[in-house]
Parts: C-alpha cells; sequence; structure tokens
C-alpha cells in the first residue's frame, strides 16, 4: 500500500488536474445513530405510525451537526492537503454533507445525491428548494432530550402545496434537481477542459449504487484521454477494466484507510 500512496502522490503533484470521485465507502456510517439507546427507544415509540417517519432525518441531521470524529476529519484534512493549490474537481455520492465543512472550494465541488443542507417539496410541485425550518429542528431535538412528548411534534410541510418538506436528497418522491444542477453544469465544463491534459482522477470508494455518476465515465475519461490515470479505491470493487488497464490502478482498500496511510509516509 505505502508503494502505492507513494505513486499516487506524485501522480497528483505531476497532474494539471485532478479529479476526485467520493463514493458510498466515505460515507458516515448511519448504524451509529442505530445504535445510539435513544433513538432506539424512540424507535419503538414511534413504531410504525407513519405520521413520525419524518423525524429520523431530522434525526440524522443531529449526529451530522454533532461533530465529524476524529478519523473523518482525517480523512477530509489529507484530502484537502492533497488538493491544494490544485486546480480540481470533486463528484460525491455521499449525503453526509462533510464534504461543505470540510474547507473545500464549493464552486469545486458538485453532490447529485442531494444531502441535508437544503429542503424540498416531497413533489417537487414548484422546482425550488427552501431552508430548513429551525422550529422543526429544534422541537425533533427537544423530544430527543425527552422536553417534550411525540404528540407535540408538527411535520414541516411545503408552503405552497401543504405536501411534506423533505430533505433534498435522493429518496425523496419528486427529487428536485435543481439543488444540483447547477453545480453539474460547471463540472462538465470543467471535465471538456481536461481534454488531452494530464489529469489524474482518484476514485474513493465507490460502489456500483450509482455507477452512471462516478465509475463508468470516470472509465470513459481515461479511455479517450491518453494522460489521464485512474486510482480506483473500493474494499471489494476495485477492479478496472482491460482497455484502461496500463492507466489505472485498482486498489482493494478501505478508501479512508488509504489515505491515511498518505500521510505516514
Ligand atoms: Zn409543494
Amino acid at each position: 500500500m505505502d508503494r502505492e500512496c507513494l505513486e499516487l502522490r506524485e501522480k497528483i503533484q505531476d497532474a494539471e488536474l485532478v479529479l476526485v470521485g467520493l463514493g458510498e465507502a466515505c460515507q458516515y456510517d448511519w448504524n451509529a445513530l442505530l445504535q445510539d439507546e435513544r433513538y432506539q427507544e424512540i424507535e419503538r415509540e414511534t413504531g410504525d405510525d407513519e405520521r413520525y417517519v419524518w423525524i429520523v432525518p431530522f434525526l440524522q441531521k443531529m449526529i451530522l451537526r454533532r461533530g465529524r470524529g476524529e478519523r473523518w476529519e482525517k480523512f477530509y484534512h489529507i484530502l484537502r492537503k492533497m488538493l491544494e493549490g490544485k486546480n480540481y474537481f470533486i463528484v460525491s455520492l455521499c449525503m453526509d454533507d462533510y464534504l461543505y465543512d470540510a474547507g473545500f472550494d464549493e464552486s469545486k465541488v458538485v453532490s447529485p445525491c442531494g444531502g441535508f443542507r437544503r429542503m424540498q417539496c416531497n413533489k417537487n410541485c414548484a422546482g425550488e428548494l427552501s431552508d430548513m425550518p429551525e422550529e422543526s429542528y429544534e422541537a425533533v431535538l427537544r423530544y430527543y432530550r425527552r422536553e417534550i412528548p411525540l404528540t407535540a411534534l408538527e411535520e414541516p410541510v411545503c408552503g405552497r402545496c401543504g405536501e411534506k418538506l423533505r430533505f433534498n436528497q435522493l429518496g425523496v418522491e419528486r427529487y428536485a434537481q435543481e439543488g444540483y444542477l447547477e453545480q453539474w453544469s460547471h463540472y462538465t465544463k470543467w471535465l471538456q477542459g481536461t481534454v488531452n491534459k494530464k489529469l489524474c482522477i482518484l476514485e474513493l470508494g465507490a460502489g456500483m449504487a450509482y455507477p452512471g455518476i462516478v465509475r463508468f465515465p470516470f472509465e470513459k475519461v481515461v479511455y479517450y484521454n491518453q494522460k489521464a490515470f485512474l486510482y480506483r479505491v473500493h474494499p471489494q470493487l476495485y477492479q478496472v477494466g482491460e482497455e484502461i488497464a496500463d492507466r489505472s490502478l485498482g486498489v482493494a482498500e478501505n478508501p479512508i484507510d488509504f489515505l491515511m496511510g498518505l500521510e505516514k509516509l
């Protein structure tokens, strides 16, 4: 692994442009919430009652706001240091928003799966996003702290049509792509600018959940750009296609551990 890390560092230093893809394996592990005692109690209390399903993402948001923890801090710190002074773009499949608090240039980041930063109407009735109503978040927090009963909670609704208000992320009834499309068009323009340039692609932990966003298009870029090189880091799905075998390397490794390895060198 050390040799691969060393080579990667050289490749990035040498590259004119760096494209990073963050996949599912880089996402916050929701099991931490499931193991939370108070959360288990809440699950028992709400049971199958559909009226209270909406509080779960608010509790997820609460967990995310508590802070990233040392491992994640380090991971993003190393990534940031690695990209310092580079012309880069990051495509992330993560919905935990950690990337947005890690000091990257937001104009160089796109997260097409959405996250917890904005909200939308479940039916996307007007094609617009809204801020999270802090009073709803506060109420869920107070319920979590046992300061108010479950029955005191009221689900926030769309100000236009009265439908459920949801976090702008994949999984809502009609996902509002308005949340990322503008950044996506910046990204595709940036990609056009990589043609015939020395491009280093670092794909970290992207499995087969959304291969049309990260894996396949990355392979295609390397296939057409003879000066591109792809690092595919994934504990299981690290394989690369034969047609780009001479310009890519699959690393069977947890992407977080792999990046940690960079710092030790
Ligand atoms: Zn609506």
